[in-house]
């Protein structure tokens, strides 16, 4: 078993699209990004890298590439996932941290479960998304942007 952690951070901007775990959340502000922004699924793309010591999402898929321009992150995550599947890896289980301001994201947290573990072809009961404020503090609580950290474990059976 191999455990990794990954984080990032995309800032806001009114009038953009939000999407976190791939799942669109209804809001003012969005993600300014090369990519639609999925803050999520970038974090929980690097703790699967980073689980396996295959690298980070910026090598993979870099932001200077316009293959990459506006791509739906599940792409990407689905991408990671079977980088992972072809080493010989299955993912135990996916815990997220989302640190935003505004909105609230509890009426969205089952559909982000239910949208990670499709991608990742686990069961929901194996992914965590919890969303936290920061009380107004920093950047995140100044609504300037969002901040999420992913931990994962994988598991390549006998193998180490
Ligand atoms: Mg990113």
């Amino acid at each position: 078993m191999r455990i990794g952690n990954g984080y990032d951070v995309h800032a806001l901007a009114e009038g953009l699209p939000m999407r976190l775990c791939g799942v669109s959340v209804d809001s003012p502000a969005g993600f300014v990004a090369h990519s639609d922004g999925d803050v999520a699924i970038h974090a929980l793309c690097d703790a699967l890298l980073g689980a396996a010591a295959l690298g980070d999402i910026g090598q993979h898929f870099p932001d200077s590439d316009p293959r990459f321009k506006g791509i739906d992150s599940r792409l990407l995550l689905s991408e990671v996932a079977r980088m992972l599947s072809a080493e010989g890896y299955t993912t135990v289980n996916v815990d997220i941290t989302i640190a935003l301001q505004a909105p609230k994201l509890r009426p969205y947290i089952d559909s982000m479960r239910e949208s990670l573990a499709g991608i990742l072809g686990i069961g929901t009961a194996r992914v965590s998304v919890k969303a936290t404020t920061t009380e107004r503090l920093g950047f995140v609580g100044r609504g300037e942007g969002c901040e999420v950290w992913a931990t994962v474990l994988i598991d390549r059976d006998g193998q180490v």
